[in-house]
């Protein structure tokens, strides 16, 4: 692996390797490399590596950055970075384009041969509106559990490497660890893709990634890809009354998501199904409309927005082009001969890919040895190995703590046991670099 740190001063000049990765540097450059001391919640204490600190005590840190993913994570990465750097890790940070966001690669062990990801997301769902007994900020035990927003998805994970890492940079490791933390997972797997870029400039590709959202560390090989879109339908207002001289926009929509309906329900009677999932077929979704303003006028505006949850396989992008053929030739045609300027737009909002891993392949086997288990399953919900699979063509599982039920609701919890199993994976894995 070569350091980014050390291409940007010893390869200036160097051919550019696509515009992307020039995108990349040009904002990495902006950026300091070593970032000021982090601040945190008045009260939060940050831990330093001389601490010894256990995963409960970085835990308890992590918890009390508001990470929620519209917000900075700047400060948390400062807390990783210090961490991380302190016990002599290679750090490559990369930043986003308005430069308040950053992933973060921490890399122990040699650099001219592939090794081992560990990946995992800083941002959280928000608490709004969320009925919590507790600070969601603010780590609290409590028979056994530790509450606090992102005690399960997936800040538990993150403290785990963080408590294991002083173990990655005593051992002598012949594949190296690379720990991977990424931003702006919640909002569509957005962070990731500039840390898959950045990894595809790697001299030597990594072996495999694990992924530790939580699947109470049971190895999980595949989910399905999602796309989701918002939809604008703009027709033309009038009274009632008068409705067939005008557009009503809602009308529209609801064509429209009848005929989603339809395809849905035809993909689960004839489409592919794979047992090992939940729901063991592609789904179609709808979770928003907002239309009309009263009984009496002809809605001009209605915006509603919906999804494919997709078998990893499938061709989700024809199912999508399906609802925009059926707007363009089975709606807007007789909408606009009413009103011209009427309109039918869809918006694609979020699009990651599937994770399908082999049953077989080596880093399956891997992580079952890890994790001391023989089975596998898979998920409906999305993560980022997806991406790490299918766009970096990394070989990836997902495994981590907790339970995935807990996510993204008021009183989110993790316990002991379940750091201590995570931290025994990752215990196991050092020892297989080590060998
Ligand atoms: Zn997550």
């Amino acid at each position: 692996m070569v350091c980014f740190a050390n291409r940007l001063r010893h390869n200036k000049g160097g051919a550019s390797c696509g515009r992307r990765d020039t995108a990349l540097r040009k904002r990495h450059a902006r950026t300091p490399l070593f970032a000021q001391a982090p601040t945190t919640r008045p009260g939060v204490r940050v831990v330093t590596p001389s601490d010894q600190p256990s995963s409960i005590d970085h835990l308890r840190a992590l918890v009390g950055f508001d990470t929620v993913s519209h917000r900075s994570n700047l400060a948390l990465v400062d807390y990783l970075e210090m961490t991380l750097s302190g016990l002599g890790a290679r750090i490559e940070r990369i930043p986003n384009e308005t430069g308040d966001k950053a992933n973060l690669i921490a890399s122990f062990g040699p650099e001219d041969v592939p090794g081992y990801i560990l990946s995992g997301h800083t941002d959280v769902v928000p608490v709004d509106g969320q009925a919590w007994s507790t600070d969601p900020f603010t780590l609290t035990e409590r028979d056994g559990k530790l509450f606090g927003r992102g005690a399960t998805d997936m800040k538990g994970f993150l403290a785990c490497c963080l408590a294991r890492a002083p173990q990655m940079a005593a051992a002598r490791l012949n594949a190296p660890l690379h720990l991977v933390f990424s931003y702006d997972e919640e909002v569509g797997c957005l962070g990731v893709r500039d840390v898959i870029d950045w990894i595809g400039e790697w001299a030597v590709p990594p072996l495999g990634c694990f992924v530790g959202e939580p699947t109470g560390m049971d190895i999980v090989t595949s989910h399905k890809a999602k796309r989701a879109f918002e939809a604008s339908v703009t027709g033309s207002p009038g009274h009632s009354s008068r409705a067939p001289y005008f557009v009503n926009a809602v009308d529209y929509a609801a064509e429209f998501l009848v005929e989603l309906r339809r395809l849905g329900r035809e993909i689960e009677e004839t489409g592919a199904r794979d047992p090992l999932f939940d729901v063991p077929f592609t789904t179609t979704h709808v979770g928003v409309i907002h239309g009309g303003e009263a009984l009496n006028i002809v809605p001009e505006h209605c915006r509603f927005e919906f999804e494919f949850r997709a078998l990893p396989n499938e061709d989700v992008d024809a199912m999508a082009d399906h609802m925009q053929r059926f707007v363009d030739t089975a709606l807007l045609p007789r909408m606009q001969a009413v009103s011209a300027n009427a309109s039918f737009r869809l918006e694609s909002t979020i699009a990651y890919p599937g994770l399908d891993s082999a049953p077989e392949h080596e880093i399956v086997i891997l992580a079952k040895r890890l994790a001391g288990r023989n089975d596998h399953r898979k998920v409906a919900y999305g993560t980022e190995g997806g991406r790490f699979s299918k766009t970096g063509g990394i070989p990836t599982v997902v495994c981590g703590p907790g339970d995935i039920d807990r996510a993204h609701k008021a009183d989110e919890f993790i316990t002991r046991n379940e750091l201590s199993a995570c931290e025994a994976f990752i215990d196991r894995l050092i020892s297989h670099a080590s060998r």
